[in-house]
């Protein structure tokens, strides 16, 4: 084992050091991997050096994530606290499933569920666990307001129409997990947005009653903290007040900027949060601990439990159902994602979480600053969001985002919203400086000097 870490310290500090002068790797075209790279896999075994030099090859021709040019996903960065956590979890490889296979991990676990719950403002009877991503947390919530609303569904299989409600702005994961919890893509209905991208309060309303009168059963309203888009945050408390009256299972999805709870400046995003029954969300974007780290807690633990529990006596052989997280997973076994996030946060404290988040809108502003003074851009998104789209004169962004992948400059996707396309640039990684976001502008100018010149014709519009 010795020998495979200094292998791999060896790998890292080259890495480390290339990234400096190349933040971004060279394209390499889908077509044309596996002629570039010795990907291949045979019969014989190979000797240790050419294991390592093709190691290196792979690695070093990988897309890189943690520089300041990367901007392209909802994640980015490479937390060094997290990062050893996370490198220790796979060193001691525990399954968080029983006590006995994990034991001081467990706690570990527990403690981070608990303080997220507390932060939540909830009491013991809340609780929570991990999955492999947001996509499934919310599935696990789904699954949760389908048996609360009827908990014969587990044993009989759906026989009642039920129907879900989101808005047209959130994830796709929500109509993905209607379909594996059988209540049917064709059953979630797209709540409008405001213009802002905040989903219409009444227009929810209207559509759950509309659906009740024509027999269907509304089993489960999704609120958006954070859209993939826009980054705008779906009003909780307004939502959650049609949730009581129609008696409908609320969940927040906060997979991207969840993250808010731990900001005493931005948690009113998520005001009356401890009124939603799930809450869902990804330390590894905001908080930017290494992939995946994704958490979902529940105001009543009873509902986990109902949903997830499973006898099973060749796993589950000793110690109390609360120690066993087994008993309210969807996985049987699992990573230990909670250590990464909890070595973090016992570095940093709870203000040093704080910090992170903050940071990220300081740098948002920086962004739109930058955007909103100089006239050849146009600016598409809003105040308090991490996500700044922007049109830069008038160029396809789609275009633009490709071009600049190809050709190594930065890494950031498009996006659209409603009738626009625009250049989504998301201020996610807390390791860059607001020298770091200037640079990403100077660095994209040049590259349309250089790359478009007379080609262009603009007449451009600022919107604000
Ligand atoms: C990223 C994201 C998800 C999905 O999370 P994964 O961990 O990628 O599965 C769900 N909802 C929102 C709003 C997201 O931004």
């Amino acid at each position: 084992m010795e020998k495979a870490l200094a292998v791999f310290q060896s790998i890292a500090t080259e890495l480390l050091a290339d990234e400096k002068a190349n933040p971004v790797v060279d394209f390499i075209p889908a077509d044309q991997l596996f002629d570039r790279l010795d990907l291949s896999l045979i019969d014989q075994p190979i000797d240790d050096a050419t294991h390592l030099q093709k190691l290196k090859e792979l690695v070093m021709a990988t897309p890189r994530t943690a520089t300041n040019a990367f901007f392209n996903q909802l994640y980015g960065g490479r937390n060094e606290k997290a990062v050893l956590g996370e490198l220790l979890a796979v060193l001691l490889n525990n399954s968080m499933y029983t006590f006995k296979a994990a034991g001081a991990q467990v706690g570990v676990e527990k403690i981070v569920l608990r303080k997220v719950c507390e932060i939540i403002g909830w009491d013991e009877n809340a609780d929570g666990t991990f999955a492999t991503g947001g996509s499934m947390t919310n599935f696990m919530s789904m699954l949760m307001a389908r048996d609360a609303f009827n908990s014969k569904i587990r044993f009989e299989g759906v026989q009642q129409k039920m129907t879900v409600y989101t808005s047209i702005e959130s994830h796709y994961s929500i109509p993905k997990n209607a379909s594996f919890a059988g209540i049917g893509r064709n059953n979630v209905r797209y709540i409008p947005v405001n213009k802002v991208g905040e989903m219409n309060p009444s227009d929810l309303d209207k559509a759950i009653a509309q659906d009740i009168a024509d027999g269907f059963h509304p089993v489960m309203v999704n609120a958006t903290a954070g859209t993939t888009v826009l980054g705008a945050f779906d009003n909780v408390e307004e939502i959650s007040a049609v949730c009581k009256k129609h008696d409908v299972w609320m969940h927040v999805d906060g997979a991207y900027c969840g993250s808010v709870i731990f900001s005493e400046k931005y948690k009113h995003h998520l005001k009356g949060l401890e009124n939603v029954d799930s809450f869902s969300f990804n330390a590894h974007k905001m908080i930017g601990t290494p992939l995946t780290c994704s958490l979902i807690v529940v105001k009543d633990k009873k509902h986990l439990r109902d949903s997830f529990a499973n006898e099973a006596e060749y796993l589950f052989q000793t110690d109390e159902d609360d120690f066993n997280p087994g008993k309210t997973s969807l996985q049987c076994g699992r990573r230990n994602d909670a250590l990464k996030f909890w070595t973090l946060w016992k570095s940093v404290g709870t203000k040093g979480l704080e910090k992170i988040v903050d940071h990220q809108f300081d740098l948002a502003d920086t962004a739109r600053d930058y955007v909103r003074n100089h006239p050849d851009y146009q600016l598409y998104s809003f105040d308090d969001s991490i996500a700044v789209c922007f049109k830069y004169k008038n160029i396809p962004s789609q275009e633009l985002c490709t071009k600049l992948y190809e050709k190594a400059e930065l890494m950031v996707s498009f996006g659209s919203f409603q009738e626009d396309e625009f250049v989504r640039f998301v201020t996610i990684n807390a390791q860059n400086s607001h020298d770091d976001i200037l640079l990403f502008f100077k660095r994209l100018e040049e590259f349309v000097h250089f790359n478009y010149k007379v080609s262009v014709k603009y007449p451009f519009k600022l919107i604000q």
